[in-house]
């Protein structure tokens, strides 16, 4: 995401799952949020590409979500066929929440096509889920994809504080949302993981701002929190933020 400085992070938003999605491109460019548009399917990945061609600070990552797998499974192969036009990959990963465990082999064998391709192809930078599955995607990533071959950035993670122990050895980052403040299990983890691998993200629309939609520019709201939860000032933690995205995109 660079050569631009930007001001703010988004590292995960589905921006093209707003009504507005050019308006979106837009608001991220005027506000110098830098975004990272994830995809659930790699049909969307020319439009998305389109729409964000002429944008400083928007980015799209060649998606195939874990939660449609169980319809989508077959569209692996356009995945593969498109990594090569792609720097960044998500979202990609595990859900073995109760609505998505029936498909969870097909998930496994999809996110180890997804991992071996990366590995071989090097360089990637990807945003993963990982919902009750923290483990498993460990597991996977270990296996496949050694910390010089790709980038993980561990997204929405809800582990334990020695599962965010063990990522961090792998050299995940981690992107923080809004929401993931509110729960005090989540705040615990977040306090501890470490300072350079924090990064900020807004999963929206999953996630609510005033009762609408989260939108990339949102994420200045979380800084305060972020920055007590830290024990540091807002400011120095939006630094850290950007210092860490520039840290993450450095090859
Ligand atoms: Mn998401």
């Amino acid at each position: 995401m660079s050569p631009i400085v930007p001001r703010l992070i988004d590292m995960h938003c589905h921006l093209d799952l707003y009504p507005d999605h050019p308006a979106l491109i837009e608001e991220c460019d005027r506000h110098q949020v830098a975004t990272l548009a994830v995809t659930t399917t790699p049909k969307a990945w020319r439009r998305n590409i389109e729409l964000a061609s002429r944008s400083s600070h928007v980015r799209v990552a060649l998606g195939l979500h874990p939660q449609v797998v169980a319809e989508r499974k077959s569209e692996i192969a356009l995945w593969e066929a498109l990594l090569p036009e792609a720097t960044y990959v998500g979202e990609v990963g595990l859900d073995a929440g109760p609505r998505f465990y029936r498909s969870f082999e097909d998930q496994k064998a999809v996110f180890e096509r997804v991992l071996s391709a990366c590995a071989e192809a090097g360089g990637k930078i990807l945003t993963i889920h990982s919902v009750r599955a923290v483990g498993q995607v460990l597991g996977h990533l270990e296996s496949l994809l050694p910390p010089d071959r790709g980038r993980a950035v561990m997204h929405w993670f809800t582990g334990t504080k020695a599962e965010a122990r063990r990522a961090a050895e792998l050299g995940c980052y981690f992107s923080v949302n809004a929401q993931m403040l509110l729960q005090p299990r989540h705040r615990e983890v977040v306090a501890a993981l470490p300072m350079n691998r924090l990064l900020s993200e807004t999963d929206g629309p999953f996630t609510q701002n005033d009762g609408r939609p989260s939108r990339p520019a949102d994420v200045s709201r979380m800084i305060p929190e972020l920055a007590a939860l830290r024990g540091v000032p807002a400011e120095t933690m939006r630094r850290a933020l950007v210092d860490n995205l520039k840290a993450l995109v450095t090859p």
